[in-house]
């Protein structure tokens, strides 16, 4: 469970995140926003990276503020660009986060096998990371945030640049972790794919929560008939879209 209280995080006069409450249950919880509304700025206040200016974060009931360590031992994130030492391969950043995660050996490699079959990259593990496709980086990138089966993952974007058989596993992957009890937060700007995954949707908006609900929930309340039109419509937007595209016309 990840219960987020009240949280505010300014940049110098710039107020990213505005009083947002949230709760992630069980579930895969779809966090939908504009750029520059604070999706990653949230998430990084989630696994530590960031302070946040007043509120509080609890991760299965840890003070991110107060124990970031045990937050890290039970979380697992994906930035939204992978963050990965270019001079190492895959090979080696695996063992890496094994042996700072105090995985078994034994285990590490049966995992560390399955996931790279899985996400289709055998043929690069030995290859320095530097020199790999954005796609390929994301996929070990995700598989890094996954080794130590955390309770907990916080998503930012993470669907990004894989490919349509791994995008499909990974979706999958993360109904399968929902069953076994794991708390998954998830920004996505593919709103057709938030609309199949998430039990619930919240959007913000200039760092304030401006609705949330289930997928259908939501449409209900705005009378649309789809996710990405009740987005447009709370974000503001939607009229905007065919003024702009007037204007381009001759
Ligand atoms: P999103 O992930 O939804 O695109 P961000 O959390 O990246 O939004 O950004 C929220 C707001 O905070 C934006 O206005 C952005 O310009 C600002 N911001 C983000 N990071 C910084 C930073 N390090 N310094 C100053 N302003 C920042």
């Amino acid at each position: 469970m990840i219960e987020i209280r009240e949280l505010y995080k300014t940049y110098g006069s710039k107020i990213a995140l505005n009083n947002l409450s949230i709760t992630v249950n069980d579930e895969i919880y779809g966090l939908l926003g504009p750029n520059g509304s604070g999706k990653t700025t949230l998430m990084k206040i989630l696994v530590g990276i960031l302070k946040p200016t007043k509120g509080k974060v609890l991760v299965e009931g840890v003070d991110v503020s107060k124990n970031p360590l045990k937050v890290k031992e039970i979380t697992g994130y994906v930035p939204e660009t992978p963050i990965l030492y270019e001079s190492l391969t895959p090979s080696e950043l695996f063992d890496f986060v094994g042996k700072i995660r105090s995985i078994p050996k034994g285990e590490l490699e049966e995992k560390v096998n399955n996931y790279i079959k899985a996400f289709g990259i055998e043929a690069y593990i030995e290859q320095f990371i530097g020199a790999l496709s954005f796609g390929t980086q994301q996929k070990v990138s995700i598989i890094s945030a996954l080794l130590h089966n955390p309770r907990v993952l916080v998503l930012d974007e993470a669907m990004n640049g894989l490919d349509a058989k791994t995008a499909r596993i990974f979706r999958e992957l993360l109904f399968e972790f929902k069953k076994e009890g794991k708390s998954i937060i998830f920004s996505t700007h593919v709103l057709p794919l938030a609309e199949i995954i998430c039990d619930r949707v919240g959007v913000i908006y200039q760092g304030k929560l401006i609705a949330e609900g289930s997928v259908e929930e939501l449409k209900e309340e705005a009378h649309e008939r789809n996710l990405e039109d009740v987005f447009l419509k709370l974000t503001e937007s939607k009229e905007d879209i065919y003024e702009i595209i007037h204007a381009l016309r001759p």
